[in-house]
């Protein structure tokens, strides 16, 4: 089974309204597992909104989302939540990382939420915050890193608990050309390292280069690119 099959997905806002937007217009997207793919759009085109009903934390007004073989239409909350918490990493423009907590702390919790033992749990943050080159910062707090590191260690989070799916949206989009492209480079090694399938948001085409394939956002529609 593909590890995300999006199909025929649509979504309005304000239905009914003068104001309505149809975002969506029938999308289809198959990532396999190890796969990488860039999904490129122009702002307002709607990359959010499918990254959320990817990671369902949205539903779409028609059409299906199947994670690893699972048919999510229709299934209760609670499955959802289930699913989302297991199996879906999210990454974010900006890192949402917990001020009061250390890097470490801030990858050990999502676990400890998971049922994974502290012990366990600290060995698995320390060897993530290892494999993007940010292990001696471990015991910092978030203020006490620059921005950089901050977003490596969000990156750790959102691979704490294994998913098999990531959704990042422009996960480098607030850093400087410099350090995105070198921040950006940690992550595709971390994703790489994992096998997992990724899509991946971005408005840099050199970025978008460096994935597998890329798709694009327009006119609520995606067009696949190689
Ligand atoms: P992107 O991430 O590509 O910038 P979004 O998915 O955030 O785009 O939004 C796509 C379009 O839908 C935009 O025109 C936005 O204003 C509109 N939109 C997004 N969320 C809502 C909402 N909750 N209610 C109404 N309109 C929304
Ligand atoms: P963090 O970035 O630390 O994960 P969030 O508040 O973004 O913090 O996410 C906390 C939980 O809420 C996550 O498990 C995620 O699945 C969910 N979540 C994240 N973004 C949204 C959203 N836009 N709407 C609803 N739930 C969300």
């Amino acid at each position: 089974n593909p590890t995300l099959q999006l199909t025929g997905i649509t979504k309005a806002y304000n239905h009914g309204k003068p104001n309505e937007v149809n975002v969506l217009q029938g999308v289809d997207l198959t990532v396999e597992k190890g796969e990488i793919v860039a999904l490129v759009a122009p702002s307002g085109a709607g990359k959010s909104t499918l990254l959320h009903i990817a990671g369902l934390l949205d539903t779409p007004d028609s059409g299906t989302v199947t994670i690893n073989g699972d048919d999510m239409t229709g299934k209760s909350d609670s499955r959802r939540t289930a699913m989302r918490r297991d199996g879906v990493g999210f990454i974010y423009q900006f890192h949402h990382l917990l001020p009061e907590f250390t890097a470490l702390e801030n990858i050990v919790l999502p676990q400890l939420a998971n049922g994974i033992a502290q012990k366990e749990a600290e060995a698995r943050a320390l060897e993530l915050l290892g494999n993007v080159g940010v292990a001696e910062r471990a015991d910092h707090r978030p203020a006490a890193l620059s921005g950089g590191e901050q977003q490596r260690v969000a990156f750790c989070r959102a691979l704490a608990n294994r998913p098999t799916l990531l959704l990042a949206d422009e996960p480098t989009g607030n850093l400087d050309p410099g350090t995105s492209d070198r921040v950006f480079g940690a992550l595709m090694d971390l994703v790489r390292g994992t096998g997992l399938a990724a899509v991946i948001a971005t408005h840099n085409l050199e970025l978008a280069a460096r994935m597998d394939r890329t798709v694009h956002l327009t006119a609520g529609k995606l067009t696949h690119g190689e």
